[in-house]
């Protein structure tokens, strides 16, 4: 397999739900495997969490593995027979009132706040923006619509307001227990859906840190960037989290299809300038649901997403419901190595007018420079929390970053860094034992030979999180 920078999540789901499909999809170059709490009981995802550890041990690779959280049910309700087919111009009231099943002239909703959000004049889309429909007015629970773009709505399908505006607290009840599921299960990261502000963040924080606490385990926080709220609010967002989702799903109904290309841009630019990860995700490979190989738009989306400097690309239906979910996986792989072997790089030296205060970072970019410059063959930073690493990461240098650590936790999470490949070994013997025992695991990985040269970041003394003070520039011998 070819060294790729660029990381790749994968859903799990009914199409990828064997020990050998998981495999398989490993060993094609997944580094994150997602579990939608929108699907399952409890009980599914810890089989399935399990289910993938067992899977990347056979594959020889560690994954990190994501729990994506549903967050607030903003749905119509269940109609007699399934389904209806809307027309334009037609009348059609979403009613939160109603306890009787829909048809043609109303459905009840999922959410019942929904009146109280929306006034005359509002535009409403249904099922990810296929359906559209115009408030005309507001009468106590029942909101009066007419239908602008119509077409089939069947049971408990999506209601985006456009702009933005919907109350919904982020975390539901259900993502509060699905929390402590996860903290079970030692999810590397939790994916928070719909998040409005920091604040909704901070509290996504403090339950995961309660959960976690009587196992030790802390997980890193992803924000989906899906509501239109949320934009001006990236910066706060980003300062309380661990990184982004480009959630262009939601988003794009949310803000309007075209506005979301240019938000990409803009989120994983000001991502990686605070130290923080981005994924970007959904429909990257939309049609490889149905069919073997992807359109050329889709080659070209995944390829812009590695050259604006996303950290992973993300699959959702592809290889959780699709017929090709492992063609899909290779095929994302092969685009995303060949779009970082591209010379037109934007994101180049990006790391010389980086500003940097603390002594660890400073080491951090020493190292990039130097590397750079003496055009070195491997970066390696021994690093306890994954800081030093994730720091190195967020610089486009054309060599691989290999993080080695002692922890498992932090080497769980490094699977979703740009360009970092996370090692995990025992350094807790003096320092020249581990940069012995580090040298010795880089050649015998092909990694470097005799002679080559390569730049090591160390902390004396070791094994203290943040305590990175040491560049050394080593030949092998
Ligand atoms: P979802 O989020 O797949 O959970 O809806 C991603 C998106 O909205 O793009
Ligand atoms: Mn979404």
């Amino acid at each position: 397999m070819p060294q790729r920078a660029t990381k790749i999540v994968a859903t799990l789901g009914p199409a990828s739900n064997t020990p050998e499909m998981l495999e398989a999809m490993i060993r094609a170059g997944v580094n994150v495997v997602r579990l939608n709490f929108s699907h399952g009981k409890a009980q599914d995802h810890i089989d399935r969490a399990e289910m993938v550890r067992e899977a990347a041990q056979r594959a020889g690779r560690e994954v990190g593995i994501m729990a994506d959280l549903q967050g607030p049910k903003i749905r119509v309700g269940k109609f007699a027979e399934g389904k209806v087919m809307l027309e334009p111009g037609q009348p059609f009231v979403l009613d939160a009132s109603r306890s009787a099943l829909g048809d043609i002239q109303g459905v009840g909703l999922d959410y019942k706040e929904l009146p109280r959000d929306v006034k005359a004049g509002d535009t409403l889309l249904l099922n990810d923006g296929l359906i559209v429909l115009t408030v005309d007015k507001v009468i106590g629970p029942a909101v009066h619509t007419t239908v602008k773009m119509g077409g089939e709505l069947s049971n408990n399908k999506g209601i985006n307001k456009q702009g933005g505006g919907l109350t919904a607290p982020a975390l539901t009840a259900k993502d509060m227990e699905d929390i402590k599921t996860a903290m079970s299960l030692k999810a590397d990261y939790v994916a928070v859906s719909f998040p409005k502000n920091a604040t909704d963040m901070e509290l996504a924080r403090q339950l995961c840190n309660m959960a976690g606490e009587s196992m030790g385990h802390r997980p890193a926080l992803i924000a989906k960037i899906e509501r239109a709220e949320a934009i001006p609010e990236l910066a706060n967002i980003l300062k309380v989290s661990d990184g982004i989702m480009v959630a262009r799903g939601d988003l794009a109904v949310e803000v309007g299809n075209a506005t979301v290309p240019g938000l990409q841009k803009h989120m994983i630019k000001l991502a990686r300038q605070m130290d923080k990860v981005v994924i970007t995700a959904t429909q990257m490979m939309e049609s490889m649901i149905v069919n073997p190989v992807p359109t050329r738009a889709e080659v070209s989306d995944v390829a812009n997403a590695v050259l604006d400097g996303t950290d992973a690309v993300m699959l959702s239906a592809e290889t959780a419901a699709g017929k090709y979910p492992l063609e899909t996986v290779m095929e994302m792989a092969n685009i995303c190595h060949e779009a970082e072997k591209t010379d037109y790089d934007p994101l180049e030296d990006d790391f010389v007018g980086a500003h940097f205060t603390r002594i660890d970072q400073a080491i951090a970019m020493g190292a990039l420079f130097t590397a750079h410059h003496l055009k070195a063959k491997a970066i390696v930073a021994l690093t306890e929390s994954g800081s030093t690493a994730l720091w190195m990461s967020r610089h486009s240098v054309r060599m691989p970053i290999y993080a080695v650590t002692s922890s498992l936790s932090a080497q769980r999470k490094m699977t979703l860094y740009r360009n970092v490949r996370p090692l995990f070994m025992d350094t807790s013997a003096d320092r020249d034992t581990a940069l012995a025992d580090v040298e010795a695991h880089l050649k015998s990985r092909g990694i470097v030979q005799t002679g080559d040269l390569y730049a090591i970041t160390v902390g004396e003394p070791m094994g203290q999180p943040g305590g990175t003070n040491t560049l050394k520039l080593c030949r092998a011998s």
